[in-house]
């Protein structure tokens, strides 16, 4: 079979002012960026607003291996299906960051017949955002500097300035760094350090903002600093949230861009789905709504952290109902959770699967608190036998869901025609009864214990010295009635990626607790959460090349 960019590169794309017009956008609702790309304009909002909201569908796995078990290529491929059956759909999706592209995971733009085009440009710059939002945290960085070089009038206490500089590359040098040396005329000298932009929370805000007002009142709420004497120092105190809305101003605007078979796909922001909420921009969802009949979403890493998240914080606060899960499943991800090494899950291994289904039982439990109605779709994959299949098949009908094998990778919309039309079954029969699973108003401390027991499966939480600390002093600032946002491993249920499966008789700890107030949560650390990623010993990065007319090579 072809790489994922020679596939790309083999589409025949339609001029983005095409796509535009299958969605009902006309000439001055859209500014395009290049033939193939386009910014939607904000007149579109204030055109839609009364028009109905179409069926949202969420995309999310069981605990993946380190490589990703298909959620955008499930994504775009049932987009691509569920238009070849018949059904307006359209896709919302998170952009692609620059650290995983160089890194080991590759791109992010889907795989084999279900992708998004120009996967490039989706991978590498697309639009601009994430410079943008890059620039945009780097000048309160500057100002915050500045405001102490100058005078420091608010006393900031340059041992606690918590807002880091950041940068879309996995470059683990600058996880902890010292600035200001040399001379007076260079600034204060402190310990600094760095993230990757999607970990950044001006990537968090842009994705909850529900217009420039919001967005500017939320960047104006950032908790930056604490004060010589203790007191909190917001963005707003600094000042410059004008200048950083400025630089932010087009990013807001959803991406538009089609898939292989040019269906409409919406493409805006990316955050972590650790230290942040994990899924595409709300501005981007709403808007997809309003444009189409179904629109289908994913939330990164397991359903455990991305779809737990999407629902608690970001359909918490935009007013979002899923109508529908598909929960994906892979073969080698069963058998990595049945114990089974990375190297060897391409060999047949009944067993294991049986041992490591339980995690996707456990799935689809937790989906069902939330109250919408599942379905598996099993990423097949070529070395997938069918005695393995036939146990996760049998599996989902012990537990009552419908079950699909998508062969939307090898096919595209042929191999996922099975999958659109259970999804579409399951939002006309099983009506969704969503409802987030703790109320926001409980103190911190209860919010976790219901997300640890119910999610996670262990008997309670611990909390180290430093995170009751954090949470009294959160409490005290008066942000304890915001949802919380656990950053903990993707690979299992629990705080510790080595107990797979599904784990029990185990305590999760809080190491740390710190405060996103102008995203509107408080994230707890369990474990070492890496915000600043490094490269591996073979990037990704020696694989890409461009030769002389400007082809690029070698991404995946
Ligand atoms: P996720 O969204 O869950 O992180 P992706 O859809 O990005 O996962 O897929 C991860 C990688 O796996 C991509 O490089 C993709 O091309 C590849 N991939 C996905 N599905 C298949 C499949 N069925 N067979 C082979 N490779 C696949
Ligand atoms: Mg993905």
């Amino acid at each position: 079979m072809l790489s994922d960019i020679e596939i790309a590169k083999q589409a025949k794309m339609l001029k983005i002012g095409e796509v535009a017009a299958k969605l009902g956008i006309s000439e001055d609702e859209y500014e395009p960026y290049g033939h193939y790309k386009a910014k939607l304009s904000e007149s579109l909002y204030a055109k839609t607003k009364n028009d109905p909201d179409g069926k949202l569908i969420l995309v999310t796995a069981i605990n993946p291996t380190p490589a990703g078990e298909g959620k955008t290529t499930i994504s775009v491929g049932l987009a691509e299906s569920m238009n070849k059956i018949g059904k307006k759909a359209m896709l919302a999706l998170r952009e692609p960051s620059l650290g995983p592209v160089f890194g080991i995971k590759g791109g992010a733009a889907g795989g084999g017949y279900a992708q998004v085009v120009p996967m490039e440009d989706i991978n590498l710059h697309f639009t601009g955002d994430m410079h943008a939002i890059t620039a945009a945290n780097n000048l309160l960085c500057a100002l915050i500097d500045n405001h102490m070089q100058q005078g420091n009038e608010l006393h900031i206490d340059q041992r606690r300035i918590l807002f880091k500089r950041c940068l879309d590359m996995n470059d683990r040098a600058l996880r902890d760094i010292v600035i200001g040396l040399g001379s007076k005329v260079n600034g204060i000298p402190r310990e600094d350090s760095f993230q990757i932009t999607v970990a950044s929370e001006i990537m968090a805000i842009l994705c909850l903002a529900s217009d420039l007002a919001d967005l500017k009142a939320r960047i104006e709420k950032i908790l930056v600093a604490y004060t010589t004497d203790g007191k909190p120092v917001y963005a707003k105190d600094i000042g410059g949230c004008g200048a950083m809305t400025a630089l932010l101003k087009d990013a807001l605007k959803p991406n538009l861009v089609q898939t292989l078979e040019n269906n409409p796909a919406l493409i805006h922001g990316g955050p972590f789905a650790n230290i942040a909420h994990g899924c595409n921009s709300v501005r981007a969802t709403k808007l997809a709504l309003k444009l189409a009949d179904y629109t289908i979403t994913e939330a990164g890493f397991g359903s455990d952290l991305g779809a737990e998240k999407f629902f608690d914080i970001k359909c918490r606060y935009a007013g979002l109902k899923p109508s529908c899960v598909v929960l994906v499943a892979t073969v080698r991800a069963l058998k990595y959770n049945g114990g089974v090494p990375k190297t060897e899950l391409t060999n047949e291994n009944v067993e294991a699967l049986e041992k490591g289904i339980v995690n996707l039982k456990t799935h689809i439990e937790n989906m069902h608190k939330f109250g919408v109605p599942v379905v598996v779709a099993i990423n097949r994959f070529h070395t997938d036998t069918e005695a393995e299949l036939a146990v996760i098949e049998r599996v989902c009908g012990e537990m009552g869901v419908e079950f699909s094998l998508a062969e939307i990778f090898a096919k595209g919309s042929e191999g996922g025609i099975d999958l659109a039309e259970k999804v579409c079954k399951t939002i006309e029969t099983k009506p969704s009864e969503f409802k987030p699973l703790y109320d926001e108003k409980l103190p911190i401390k209860e919010k976790l214990g219901i997300l640890a027991k119910e999610i996670y499966r262990a008997n309670g939480v611990i909390y180290t010295k430093q995170a009751e600390k954090a949470i009294k002093e959160i409490t005290e600032l008066g942000f304890g009635d915001i949802p919380v946002c656990v950053a903990k491993t993707q690979y299992s249920l629990s705080d510790d990626p080595t107990k797979l499966g599904k784990p029990e008789n185990y305590e999760i700890t809080v190491r740390d607790v710190r405060l996103s107030a102008g995203a509107g949560f408080v994230v707890a650390y369990t474990g070492d959460i890496m915000t600043m990623p490094g490269l591996p010993k073979k990037p990704a990065a020696y694989n890409i090349d461009c030769d002389n007319e400007g082809n690029i090579y070698g991404l995946f």
